[in-house]
């Protein structure tokens, strides 16, 4: 019977902790990009976000821009045109050379120039040479000058109102410049120019807190709240502008090279996302780059384009703190996320322990149930192969009993030869005697018939002993041990074969330690292993030349040994090992049955000693019974 714990719990409770699979490493990685996408996505759209919030505020800044500007200049549109009204200079413009008309003409422009609050009016003919201007009295005078290469000049003589913005070519100062031609019948006589100087607007922006530009349709800065920015190009110029700015020299000797961007991203109405390192930028350190927005105006008719730069850093930093925040709250979702499926894992843990400790509980009474009825057939099939063990024993013991009787009667029927002669004897010994005896009382010799009656008696009596010894004998013994005079128990043994002894002409010797020794066995058994060693050594010396028996009595600590030696063949390996095997007999069919040693060697393990057997140096074989020692008249059950 097998106990069946381990099958009967239940198959949930096999289940081990999954080993670390692909599809874990990929639902991380899957939530770990999850993360990395929200966190981006969070700062793309609070920088998005922060930059459409700047893109408007830009574009109002532009508006407000863009309208003061067209407010300074406007008012000049016009201005030129109004000239042709005044008399004096359509005749200065038909007779150049009249000196007094040159003078009136200075005169008006330059009470004009001042009322209008612009930089310069000068009146030039078809060819584009300066005949009068404001500024007549100072050594920059425009009178002489020949404007025929500018292209306001060039528009204006085209018929079309010159409009262009220039650093002026003879005191260098930039200037916008207004043409238009001077008709007279719907005939050109010359062009009348206003130049305006709107530096004063680039002053009052550097002062302001925005960052703006104002670039013509090339793209070449020319006004600009950052001066390092000034005759910068927003990209590299073309060749042929390049060649055609030189030509016209809008912006005399500067260099017009392109502001470096580190990167340049457009994002739509306009805008721009520019990084740059420059600086020029205000509050960047010279190795530093800043990222900020453009935006764009085009200004038509006069093709500018305004730029208005926010600074990203703002935008950037909320961005990035927006990430941050994100990480943060996602970290602690996560978190959560984790606690509680931790949590949840811990319950359904908690819970199917809870169900196995039942579901073992459950099964725990059917177990018990079970495993007591199995014990109990099992204890009432030990009893039951207990109580046949013991009948098995109780059998074995009477037979065994049975068995030491039969190889009692055994020797007592091989020694009935012997016995039949010992009694023999006295018998006709008796039987002559009585005739005697009747014949000495028929002469009336009382007194020899007397003797002669004693005598009888002592044969009988002598008989007597014989029988009573043989009676001893045979009974049966019983199975207590007690104390047991062990000379005593040699001699009876010895009576039994003592006519053998005379008859073979065995020298008999026996020594014992001591008045006498006591062991613990049952005499009448004893006797048996004790006349069963004199015969085999009696039988094995009967074809020596030399017989002689000897027992000798020894003790050692608690043990008596008696050491039974004869003179003859001794023993040979393969009987040695034999010896005291059932039925095993070297003897002729008949004579020996291989019970006595087989018998003996038992009868003295129920005493609780040992018979073994040897050769002796001196020759001959020994077989010595060893057993416990005993005080006498002791007596044990
Ligand atoms: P049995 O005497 O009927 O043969 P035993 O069991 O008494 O049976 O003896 C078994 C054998 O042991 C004998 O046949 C004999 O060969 C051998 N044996 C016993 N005692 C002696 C001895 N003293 N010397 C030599 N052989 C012996």
């Amino acid at each position: 019977m097998t106990m069946n714990t381990g099958s009967k719990i239940a198959p949930r409770a096999r289940q081990g902790a999954a080993p670390w699979s692909g599809r874990q490493s990929m639902a991380w990685g899957a939530v770990l990009a999850g993360f990395l996408l929200v966190v981006y996505l969070v700062y793309f759209w609070t920088e998005r976000l922060a930059i459409d919030k700047l893109q408007a505020g830009g574009a109002q800044r532009l508006e407000v821009y863009v309208s003061s500007l067209e407010n300074a200049l406007e008012k000049y549109d016009f201005l030129p045109k109004t000239l042709e009204l005044n008399k004096d200079v359509i005749r200065l413009l038909q007779t150049p050379d009249d000196p007094a008309l040159v003078a009136a003409v200075n005169q008006y422009l330059e009470q004009m120039n001042a009322q209008a609050k612009s930089t310069a009016i000068y009146i030039s003919d078809l060819n584009g040479i300066t005949h009068a201007a404001s500024n007549w009295r100072g050594k920059d005078s425009f009178i002489g000058d020949n404007v025929s290469f500018r292209p306001y000049a060039q528009d204006a003589l085209r018929g079309t109102p010159g409009r262009f913005y220039g650093v002026g070519t003879t005191n260098l100062e930039p200037g916008y410049f207004f043409a238009h031609g001077i008709y007279q019948d719907g005939k050109m006589l010359g062009l009348a120019t206003v130049k305006v100087n709107i530096e004063s607007l680039e002053k009052r922006w550097v002062q302001g807190a925005d960052k703006v530009m104002l670039a013509d349709e090339h793209g070449v800065i020319f006004l600009t709240s950052v001066p390092a920015w000034k005759y910068r190009t927003l990209a590299p110029l073309a060749p042929e502008v390049g060649a055609l700015l030189t030509q016209t020299r809008q912006y005399y000797s500067h260099k017009l090279e392109p502001i470096p961007f580190l990167s340049d991203r457009r994002l739509g109405n306009g805008a721009r996302v520019i990084t740059v390192r420059d600086q020029a930028l205000p509050g960047a350190a010279a190795k530093t780059s800043s990222s900020v927005m453009t935006q764009l105006q085009l200004k038509s008719p006069r093709n500018w384009q305004f730029i208005y730069l926010s600074d990203l850093l703002q935008a950037r930093s909320s961005a990035q703190a927006a990430a941050v925040f994100s990480c943060v709250v996602l970290g602690f979702f996560l978190l959560l996320f984790f606690y509680v499926r931790q949590r949840r894992q811990a319950l359904a843990h908690k819970l199917r322990a809870k169900e196995q400790l039942q579901y073992a509980y459950d099964n725990l009474e059917t177990m018990v149930a079970e495993r007591t009825s199995e014990l109990n057939a099992m204890t009432q099939s030990l009893s039951q192969e207990i109580a046949v063990r013991s009948q098995a024993e109780h059998k074995l013991h009477l037979t065994q009993n049975e068995l030491f009787q039969a190889g009692k009667m055994a020797v007592l029927g091989q020694m009935s030869a012997s016995i039949t002669h010992e009694l023999n004897q006295p018998l006709t010994a008796l039987r002559t005697m009585s005739d005697n005896a009747v014949i000495l009382l028929e002469r009336g010799r009382l007194d020899d018939a007397k003797n002669n009656l004693a005598t009888i008696s002592q044969i009988a009596a002598r008989m007597g002993a014989i029988t009573g010894q043989l009676k001893v004998f045979a009974r049966k013994s019983t199975t207590s041990l007690t104390s047991v005079s062990i000379p005593t128990a040699i001699s009876n043994a010895l009576f039994l074969v003592e006519r053998r002894l005379q008859v073979e002409n065995v020298h008999f010797a026996m020594h014992v330690c001591g008045d006498d020794v006591f062991a613990l066995c049952e005499s009448n058994r004893l006797e048996q292993v004790l006349v069963n060693l004199f015969a085999n050594a009696l039988d094995s010396m009967a074809g020596a030349s030399r017989r002689a028996l000897t027992v000798d009595v020894t003790r050692q600590d608690d043990k008596v040994l008696i050491c039974v030696s004869d003179s003859g063949p001794g023993l040979s390996d393969e009987v040695r090992e034999r010896l005291f095997e059932p039925f095993f007999t070297t003897k002729p069919q008949g004579v020996g049955l291989g019970l006595g040693l087989a018998i003996s060697e038992q009868i003295t393990r129920q005493f609780g000693g040992i018979l073994r057997a040897d050769n002796p140096p001196g020759g001959g074989a020994r077989f010595t019974i060893e057993l416990q020692i005993a005080q006498q008249e002791e007596k044990h059950v």
